[in-house]
């Protein structure tokens, strides 16, 4: 077992197997800084270079000095995962038992209490493309709305269906946000729309990737060179409006049911940490194209948990899911949507979709749980929900454990505020 001279509180998700990447200042105003979280503590990644920590590692990665002093993990990402890695193992070496660069006789100058700083946004984010690829999610949802016998589209098990979303709107954990307004078809009935707050706003409990290194326009990515363009991950909450949805979103799909906020947890998990946690995907029947196949085990065993807190400060759980129950793997996702010749570009974010697994209390939307508003969903002080009220507060928590190692996200949380009276 790896073990830190620092102290790891026991169940932490931030062992010396993760070292994952994020973005912090010291406060609102502070200049953003790339650093690395052990435990409860934020590390200063930058000064450590001043210990000699990465002296193995300058020599062979280019302005090794701009990316560790830049204000967002952009440049980090692009040098490629062989390379991250290298920088990943050296902060390892660091924190790991013996102290082997003195570090513990100078921690006020690299070392944070995480509840301390500011978490940034961690890098510049170009393009999101948000997937659809849970089987049961999308049985559900066809369930719901259209033909109970043929819940799945004739597509779906062919292609890993997706949709381009906007960037602009995407925000780090802890970010409020508003209930957004919009047209949508009266709650009583009826086949005008009237212009609403939304009566039933949702989440989607989902992960990302954020791409690393790019490719070219023309080019394609095989699902074999899927993971070598692929930085990190990261928990991804898809807010939904779904009455606002629900009346736009034919022909074209998803608008602005979905693009007036997503958030995302703060720090990235790289593939590598992930490395132990690698699992079997779910059989795929039919058989898909060429260049869907793939090798090995291309799927993760993530924990997931969705909870939800009231504006009065009770907490209930109330979907416990896993990125396992994915039908379509990343690999398969970014060999499809590279398969046209669009390029990928640092910093593009890539949804899974809603998570949902094979039962009633894995589903990861309140849509779903609460069957399209016909069921209540309870909470633990005796009151329920059917979609989110003012004030309640959505947190997602996502982790890996095996053989008594730990790796997780941390948490996603966002609030959601009254809507905006500008009227
Ligand atoms: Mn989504």
């Amino acid at each position: 077992m790896k073990k830190s001279w620092l102290t790891i509180p026991q169940n932490s998700d931030f062992t010396l197997y993760n070292i994952p990447f994020g973005i912090f200042s010291v406060d609102l105003e502070g200049k953003h800084k790339i650093g690395t979280r052990i435990g409860d503590f934020v590390i200063d990644l930058s000064i450590l270079q001043s210990f000699g920590v990465y002296r193995n590692v300058e020599e062979v990665i280019e302005d090794f000095d701009t990316i560790i002093n830049a204000d967002s993990l952009n440049l980090l990402m692009k040098i490629g995962n062989e390379k991250v890695e290298l920088i990943r193992q050296a902060i390892i070496d660091a924190f790991i038992e013996g102290d082997k660069f003195s570090l513990n006789d100078y921690q006020e100058h690299y070392l944070h209490l995480a509840n301390a700083v500011q978490m940034n946004l961690r890098f510049s984010i170009g393009d999101y493309t948000d997937f659809f690829s849970s089987k049961e999610h999308a049985t559900n949802t066809g369930l719901m709305f259209r033909d109970p016998t043929n819940a799945l589209l004739p597509n779906w098990l062919h292609i890993p269906v997706g949709y381009h979303g906007r960037s602009s709107s995407i925000v780090i954990s802890g970010t409020d946000l508003h209930r957004p307004k919009g047209q949508i078809l009266p709650p009583e009935g009826g086949t005008t729309p009237i212009f609403s707050t939304s009566k039933r706003l949702d989440f989607e409990l989902e992960m990302a990737f954020a791409i690393g290194k790019p490719s070219n326009l023309g080019d394609t990515i095989s699902t074999k060179e899927a993971e070598d363009h692929i930085f990190g991950m990261t928990i991804f909450n898809d807010w939904s409006a779904r009455d606002i949805q629900q009346w736009e979103y034919v022909p074209l799909g998803p608008f602005l049911g979905k693009n007036f906020g997503s958030s995302l947890s703060p720090w990235v998990v790289t593939l590598a940490a992930l490395e132990p946690f690698r699992i079997e995907s779910p059989v795929q029947d039919p058989k898909v194209l060429p260049y869907l196949e793939f090798e090995g085990k291309r799927n993760f065993d993530i924990n997931l948990e969705v909870w939800l807190v009231t504006k009065e400060g009770v907490e209930t759980r109330i979907s416990a899911s896993n990125f396992k129950y994915l039908y379509w793997n990343m690999a398969q996702q970014l060999a499809h949507h590279t398969i046209n010749g669009c390029n990928v570009r640092t910093g593009d974010l890539m949804a899974s979709g809603t998570i949902s697994g094979p039962t009633p209390d894995s589903y990861g939307s309140m849509l779903e749980l609460s069957w399209k508003g016909t069921k209540s969903i309870p909470l633990s002080d005796g009151s329920e929900r059917k979609f989110l009220q003012d004030e309640d507060t959505i947190v997602m928590k996502a982790w890996c454990e095996k053989d008594g190692i730990r790796v997780g996200f941390g948490e996603v949380s966002g609030k959601i505020l009254p809507a905006k009276n500008d009227a």
